[in-house]
């Protein structure tokens, strides 16, 4: 039988991934990256399920549009474009108004343009994408799955910041959380690892990739976690600082004399591991660095595991027990020796580190902590997937 298949868009502000998926065997087609949009060296690489080796191309523009335009060649030239059933696109922000994924109609796109004031980085490219489908493939039905949905079920308590009340009454000043796409896939495979109904589970989970946060899902749902209103707030990251004193920024633009979107500049692109060691927002890099000796290297991945750990002691208390902590995203998921440090600075949780199923990124079950102690264990995440999953269930009519 002829499946149809599923194109999963990630529009980024320079870059654009792409993945073909099959949701009926959730097998990956093809996927890609276009990179380098908007400057004249932007480019295509991808690679097909039945070939194997990379390809690269250049897009006739550099644009988004231009991109998307080549990404549709290239499926056409290999035979996936006239089987598509939809399109889902990653969209970073829902604000309060969506708490699942959504159908795309006209109406619904001109209201998530009044969600840009939101995510001023990410929004926008995110429509674009959705734009560029609808000028086209018009008869293809499209798919947004939010960053923050997943995290609706915050509490109060755990969402709101201690500023005015006012500031959220009038102009949604909250916590909304990122990461919701894959801590969904995450939380329903681990409660199927650990075979336990996903509403009777309780995790930590530590999504570290370059970007970074932790969340606390208890039933299955978000109770509380590390990125804030926008993606800066929380954990030490590739090029963000995570948590600073607010006051830092008043501080920084009298003594330095810098304008306040230079210290935001500095704050998103400039601190994080790449502030500390000097070197590298790359956490291979980093930690190549600090085997060479390099101090400030090897300050960079202390604190990147000292603040993972900080922040998952703190999620806990949103708990009533934990069934597991879970590490995903490519840190998470390679990264044997800030597990080892997160975990060490754990053990008031329970954990402790089994050092060959560690060294085994957790081997086929995922854990890496002794049987004894706290199940500490690696998922690997999987967004496009649950974007794919998603967009089938709207397209097909299964989800309302
Ligand atoms: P993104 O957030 O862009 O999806 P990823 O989830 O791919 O990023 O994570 C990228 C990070 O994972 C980088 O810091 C990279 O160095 C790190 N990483 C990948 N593999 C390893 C590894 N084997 N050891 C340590 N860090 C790794």
């Amino acid at each position: 039988m002829n499946q149809k298949n599923i194109l999963v868009l990630n529009c980024g502000s320079s870059s654009l991934k792409f993945a073909v998926i099959t949701p009926h065997n959730q097998q990956v087609l093809i996927q890609g990256l276009a990179e380098r949009l908007n400057t004249s060296q932007a480019s295509i690489h991808y690679q097909l399920a039945e070939h194997g080796e990379k390809q690269s191309t250049q897009p006739n523009g550099s644009s988004h549009q231009g991109a998307i335009e080549a990404v549709l060649d290239i499926l056409k030239q290999h035979g996936l474009l006239a089987n598509l059933s939809g399109v889902g696109h990653r969209v970073v922000h829902g604000g309060e108004a969506y708490s699942e994924s959504l159908l795309l109609n006209p109406d619904n796109i001109a209201s998530l343009e009044k969600l840009h004031h939101l995510a001023p980085l990410h929004n926008p490219v995110n429509l674009l994408g959705i734009k560029a489908i609808n000028t086209l493939l018009p008869n293809l039905p499209q798919v947004a799955v939010f960053d923050t949905a997943f995290h609706q079920t915050l509490p109060e308590t755990a969402y709101l910041y201690g500023v005015p009340l006012e500031l959220y009454q009038q102009h949604g000043v909250r916590r909304y959380g990122f990461h919701g796409t894959s801590y969904r896939y995450v939380s329903e495979k681990a409660a199927k690892l650990i075979n336990k109904p996903l509403q009777d589970s309780h995790f930590l989970i530590a999504h570290l990739g370059n970007g970074c946060s932790a969340c606390a899902i208890k039933h299955g749902r978000s109770v509380d976690t590390s990125m804030g209103l926008t993606p800066l707030e929380g954990l030490l990251m590739g090029t963000r600082s995570g948590d600073v004193d607010p006051g830092l920024i008043d501080f920084l633009c009298e003594r330095l004399n810098l304008k306040l979107a230079d210290v935001m500049a500095m704050l998103n692109k400039k601190s994080g591991l790449l502030g500390i060691s000097g070197i590298s927002n790359d956490m291979r890099e980093t930690q190549l660095a600090a085997q060479q000796g390099d101090s400030r290297a090897n300050l960079a991945v202390e604190i990147f595991a000292f603040r993972v750990a900080r922040y998952l002691g703190a999620l806990a208390v949103s708990l009533p027990s934990i069934d597991a902590l879970i590490f995903t995203g490519g840190i998470g998921e390679n990264d044997r020796l800030t597990r080892s440090l997160v975990l060490e600075h754990l053990s008031i949780l329970g954990f402790e580190l089994d050092g060959k199923l560690n060294q085994e990124n957790g081997n086929a079950t995922g854990r890496i902590s002794l049987a004894d102690s706290t199940l500490a264990m690696v998922v690997a995440t999987d967004e496009e997937l649950m974007i794919a999953m998603d967009t089938h269930a709207l397209v097909a009519g299964l989800k309302e």
